[in-house]
């Protein structure tokens, strides 16, 4: 099965928690079961110039969890290019990695600390040139490129505040470039203290755009990838109240953070709010079972 935009839905959740405010959920995370949400949409012009320049192998680099590099090797796959992950730490069997490798992808553990120097482990490749490297997360121009077409897939003017989790802040650089001059585009960081996000998606944009750029650093839950009691609960009651799976990653802090900040206030009276549900639920496999009801 191929990637499917026209699976993307737009969940009109109306006034939540008995707020003014009215909320939907553009669910990219419909996309597809791997490559869901953000993910194709950042990679699809990075695949695109892999097979134009003539390469036969994708490499990029991930954690364990990550849903780049499983969307990645099923991508891969589907383009006729095969693959390889760098893994970040000397973990190799995850269900994600097992999954990557059922894709036909090549994963190959390396130390935390020589993660941290991918031009060493690009440039000390084995026909390294014959590789097209993609930046951890998809990070880069043509990523945020792709990401600008998430918000054509619908007509998506009406919002006038656009909410979405932000890892390396190619998904928000992509929505900066595509929004409307009204729409301001909001970026819940999932990172601790990550304060170079605003940089990073800066150096994605033209300068015109740097005004735009607006990202909020409290719904990190302790960390990436950190999950306590209470983001759990959280995650399983906005299940049960709008059918909406959310992972521990990255979309539980981004619903948590939009009715938080209603909550508080933080909206002007006639907003209009839309949340990007970017997909992979690839974290949430790294809890045990019944922990969530989804
Ligand atoms: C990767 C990912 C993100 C982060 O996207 P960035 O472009 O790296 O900021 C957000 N949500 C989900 C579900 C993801 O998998």
């Amino acid at each position: 099965m191929f990637p499917d935009i026209n699976h993307i839905a737009l969940d009109r959740l109306g006034k939540i928690n008995g707020s003014t405010i009215p909320v939907s959920v553009l669910r990219t995370d419909l996309i597809h079961p791997v490559i869901s949400g953000n993910k194709w949409f950042k990679l699809r012009f990075y695949l695109d110039e892999a097979v134009k320049q003539g390469y036969k192998t994708i490499g990029s680099f991930g954690g364990a969890y990550s849903n780049h590099i499983v969307a990645l090797a099923a991508a891969a796959r589907m383009n006729g290019l095969s693959s390889i992950g760098i893994i970040r730490g000397e973990a190799d069997d995850s269900p994600t990695l097992q999954e990557a490798r059922e894709w036909g992808m090549k994963t190959i553990p390396v130390s935390r600390q020589s993660f941290k120097v991918r031009e060493e482990i690009i440039s000390a490749f084995p026909n390294t040139n014959e590789i097209y490297w993609v930046d951890e997360g998809g990070y880069g121009i043509l990523g945020a490129k792709g990401a600008s077409t998430i918000l054509s897939v619908m007509d998506c003017s009406g919002f006038t505040h656009i909410l979405c989790a932000c890892g390396t802040g190619t998904m928000a650089a992509g929505l900066i470039m595509s929004a409307a001059e009204h729409q301001n585009i909001i970026g819940i960081s999932v990172l601790k203290n990550n304060l170079s996000l605003e940089e990073s998606i800066a150096g994605l944009l033209p300068v015109a755009l740097h005004k735009k750029i607006k990202s909020l650093h409290d719904y990190h839950f302790g960390g990436y990838a950190k999950h306590p009691k209470q983001l759990i609960a959280y995650m399983n009651d906005f299940h049960q109240r709008t059918h909406i799976p959310s992972d521990i990653v990255y979309t539980s802090k981004l619903f948590y953070a939009a009715e938080d900040l209603i909550q508080k206030g933080y909206f002007e009276e006639n907003a209009n709010v839309l949340l990007i549900h970017s997909g992979g639920l690839q974290g949430n496999r790294s809890l045990s079972k019944n922990t969530l009801c989804f």
